[in-house]
């Protein structure tokens, strides 16, 4: 006789090597382990589990909406799923890589999210500046640039954020010193706290450095934050080369006007895309920096695939 198996509802809020913690439709929080390599879950699945001793089995994961990877020297590893938004948060200082930018962007692109940026320490004049004329390219693009200060915090600021957020799970994405933790801390109470609890729980005690950690902003649980750590190591390598144009809108809009139908946008005679790259002191449709980015995007991803 079969026994009964009950499957319950969960969210899984954040992971360790082989441990889930999940969360259940009515708050509580349990340690979770994979059934086999079909219900290895990442942070923001939905899973069905099973009660086991104190602790519980994964049965299934809900089919996901998007996934997010992040990659080592060895590996591409996924780390997170069924986002609505990532927001990227850089600032006027420390200076932001244009290059992590970009993979940051192509990466939301590619699982069909609208990237949102914001430049933090907008209280800093001069160096705001310098930034804001800096991604004079992103303003063009996607919903623009969100300037803020969140530490100067005018409630402008955080009307203009939330109403971003309200009612949506959103990946915070960032070089360290943008202000990542100052965001979370100033949104979710007591985040310190479930940091904490939750590298113990998966953790036996010891204190693991920050891994990915799903937030809720409010208490009826509608809107969410995704704090992952790791800017720099966005995993594209799932993305073919042929397809990297159409993940940089700027590119992608003169990608058409091609003499060849399967152009690479790198050498060939009519390129629509080469013809409207800017040149120092003219900024063209198409900056420099970015078409530079595009290339060695390209060579990288090809790469990947041998
Ligand atoms: P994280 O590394 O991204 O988590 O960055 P933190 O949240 O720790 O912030 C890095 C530093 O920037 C801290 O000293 C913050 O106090 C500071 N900071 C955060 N937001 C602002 C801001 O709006 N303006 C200024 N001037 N400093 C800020
Ligand atoms: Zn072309």
């Amino acid at each position: 006789v079969a026994s009964a198996r009950i499957l319950h509802d969960g969210l899984v809020i954040a992971s360790h090597g082989r441990h889930c913690l999940v969360e259940t439709p009515a708050g509580e929080r349990l340690i979770c382990h994979p059934r086999g390599k079909k219900s290895q879950a990442v942070v923001g699945d939905r899973v069905r589990w099973q009660a086991s001793e104190d602790e519980g089995t994964i049965e299934e994961v809900v089919p996901r909406r998007n996934l997010f990877y992040r990659q080592d020297e060895i590996r591409t590893k996924s780390f997170a799923a069924n986002l609505d938004h990532v927001l990227i948060l850089i600032a006027a200082e420390p200076e932001f890589s244009e290059h992590q930018l970009a993979r940051a962007l192509i990466a939301a692109e590619a699982e069909r999210i609208t990237p949102i940026i914001a430049l933090n320490k907008s209280d800093l004049a001069e160096p705001f500046e310098r930034a804001w004329n800096k991604l004079a390219p992103y303003r063009r693009m996607h919903h623009g640039v969100l300037p803020l200060s969140l530490k100067a915090s005018g409630e402008a600021d955080y009307a203009s954020l939330m109403k971003l957020l309200a009612g949506k799970s959103t990946l915070v994405l960032g070089p360290s010193g943008a202000g990542k933790s100052t965001l979370i801390n100033l949104l979710v109470p007591g985040a310190t706290a479930l940091t904490g609890e939750i590298s113990q729980a998966l953790n036996s005690g010891k204190h693991t450095t920050t891994s990915t950690t799903w937030y809720w902003v409010d208490e009826a649980r509608t809107t969410s934050l995704i704090d992952s750590p790791g800017f720099q190591e966005f995993g594209l390598n799932h993305i073919a080369p042929m397809q990297l144009a159409g993940l940089m809108p700027d590119i992608a809009a003169h990608a058409n006007d091609c003499k060849f139908y399967n152009c690479t946008h790198l050498h060939e005679p009519g390129c629509g895309v080469i013809a409207n790259v800017g040149a120092p002191g003219k900024p063209g449709p198409i900056s420099a920096t970015r078409y530079r980015i595009y290339g060695e995007l390209f060579a990288e991803l090809s790469q990947s695939r041998y």
